[in-house]
C-alpha cells in the first residue's frame, strides 16, 4: 500500500478513535502462509502456536483465521492464554498449554477441555492427580527435552516416566514433542543431535504420535516433521531460516503519522541527552511512536522509516512516545503535519528492523504496542 494512499485513508467505523499509528494485519496473508506449510508438511498436520497474542497481533483473529484455513492445533504458552482464547473457537479446535500448569490450575484446565503439555514428572503427578480427583481420564501432551536444557522431560526421569505411564491410565498421551533449538540455521550440528535424541525416545516411548517442527524445523526436510508440525514466527511473515531469502509472505504493515515538522540550521541537538548533533542544516519531522509502541531504543540514530519508498533514517535517541526522523531527502512539503510514515511494510520488513535493532523478528513483533488502530483484513 502507497503511503500516498494512506495520507487519506478514509475512517472506517472501526477505527480507533485518536489514534496515530495503524497496524494492518492482513489475515489473507496469514492464510497463505499457513497453506504454504501445509502442503510442505501433508501428509503431517499443521498446527500453529498463537502464544503471546499470537506473536503480539491477536490470538483471537489469528486463531479464528487459522481455523478457517482448517488449522485445529493451537500452541499457547501459558495457561492464562488458553482460559482467554478457548471461548473464542469452535469445540473441535484444540488447546496445548506449552508450558503445562502451575500447581493448582489442573481442575480448571480439565474443566475448560484445555490439553497441558508435560514437561516433567512433577507436572505429570499434579496431572494424574487431577484425573484421579476427578474420576476421570484427562488427555496430556509429554515434551522431552532433546538438548535445549529448557522445558521437558530431561533424560534422567524418562524411565520413571515410562513406568508411571505403564499404570497411570487415568492419563491419555496424545502425542509426544520436543523442541528444536537451532532449526533457524539448516547447517547447525544441533538439528542432527536433537533429532537421533528424538528418534532414541520414540524407540523409548513406542506407538505415539510425535510433534517435532516450529518453523525453522518445516524446512528442515520431512525428517524433522513428525506428524503434527508447530509454526508459529513463519505464519506471521518472520523469516524461518536466519540468513536465507524470505519464502513468507509479510502479514504485518505499520504506518505512523508525523505530528510535527522542522528546519534546524547545522550544529543543533536533536532529542534526549543531545545525543545528536546536526552536521547540517536539516528538515526533521517528529512522528508519534516510540520505545512504548514497540520500537526499540537502540533504534536511535541506526533505523529508518520510509515515505514513498524514500529513507529516512532516524535521528538521535527514540524517545517513548515518538521518534525524529531526518526528511531532507523528500522535496519540501512533501510530508506535513499528519502524513503517514512507514515503519513496516513494502520497503522495510520485519526483517529489517529487527536487524536494524539487534534483535530478531520475534521480539519486535510481540513489543507492538496496543495504541496503535489495529485493522485486520
Ligand atoms: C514458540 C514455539 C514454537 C514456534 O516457534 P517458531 O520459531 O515461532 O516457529 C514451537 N514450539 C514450541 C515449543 C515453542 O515454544
Amino acid at each position: 500500500m502507497d503511503s500516498d494512499i494512506l495520507v487519506s485513508r478514509p475512517r472506517a467505523a472501526t477505527t480507533m478513535q485518536g489514534a496515530t499509528g495503524y497496524l494492518t494485519i492482513d489475515l489473507a496473508a496469514l492464510g497463505r502462509n499457513y497453506r504454504k506449510l501445509a502442503s510442505m508438511l501433508a501428509p503431517a498436520r499443521t498446527g500453529a502456536v498463537v502464544k503471546a497474542d499470537a506473536y503480539g497481533l491477536g490470538a483471537e483473529r489469528v486463531a479464528g483465521a487459522l481455523y478457517d484455513q482448517s488449522c485445529r492445533h493451537f500452541f499457547v504458552a501459558q495457561f492464562v492464554e488458553a482460559v482467554r482464547l478457548r471461548p473464542a473457537l469452535a469445540r473441535d479446535a484444540q488447546i496445548f498449554v506449552l508450558n503445562g500448569l502451575q500447581p493448582g490450575n489442573e481442575i480448571a484446565c480439565a474443566e475448560m477441555g484445555v490439553v497441558p503439555v508435560l514437561n516433567s514428572l512433577d507436572q505429570w503427578r499434579q496431572w494424574s492427580a487431577a484425573a484421579r480427583m476427578l474420576k476421570r481420564c484427562l488427555p496430556a501432551v509429554l515434551q522431552f527435552d532433546t538438548g535445549m536444557s529448557r522445558l521437558g522431560f530431561p533424560r534422567e526421569e524418562r524411565a520413571e516416566l515410562a513406568a508411571a505411564l505403564g499404570d497411570g491410565a487415568n492419563v491419555e498421551i496424545l502425542f509426544i514433542m520436543s523442541h528444536l533449538a537451532s532449526a533457524d540455521d539448516a547447517e547447525s550440528e544441533q538439528n542432527g543431535e536433537q533429532r537421533a535424541e528424538m528418534s532414541r525416545i520414540a524407540d523409548e516411548f513406542p506407538g505415539f504420535d510425535i510433534s517435532f517442527a516450529n518453523s525453522g524445523g518445516v524446512f528442515l526436510g520431512d525428517a524433522y516433521h513428525g506428524v503434527l508440525a508447530r509454526p508459529g514466527i513463519a505464519l506471521y511473515g518472520g523469516a524461518p531460516s536466519a540468513g536465507e531469502e524470505n519464502p513468507m509472505e509479510p502479514v504485518v504493515s505499520l504506518d505512523v503519522a508525523v505530528v510535527q515538522t522542522r528546519i534546524v540550521p547545522s550544529g543543533t541537538k536533536v532529542g534526549y541527552g543531545g545525543a545528536h548533533v546536526t552536521q547540517r542544516e536539516m528538515r526533521l519531522a517528529t512522528i508519534a511512536a516510540g520505545y512504548a509502541d514497540g520500537l526499540p531504543r537502540c533504534l536511535g540514530d541506526r533505523g529508518a522509516v520510509y515515505f514513498k519508498g524514500i529513507r529516512l533514517p532516524i535521528v538521535g535517541r527514540v524517545s517513548m512516545d515518538s521518534i525524529t526522523v531526518d526528511i531532507s531527502a523528500l522535496p519540501e512539503g512533501a510530508l506535513t503535519f499528519g502524513s503517514l510514515v512507514e515503519v513496516l511494510g513494502r520497503h522495510q520488513t520485519l526483517e529489517d528492523v529487527a536487524r536494524d535493532a539487534d534483535t530478531i523478528s520475534y521480539e519486535i513483533l510481540t513489543g507492538l504496542g496496543d495504541r496503535y488502530d489495529r485493522q485486520y483484513r
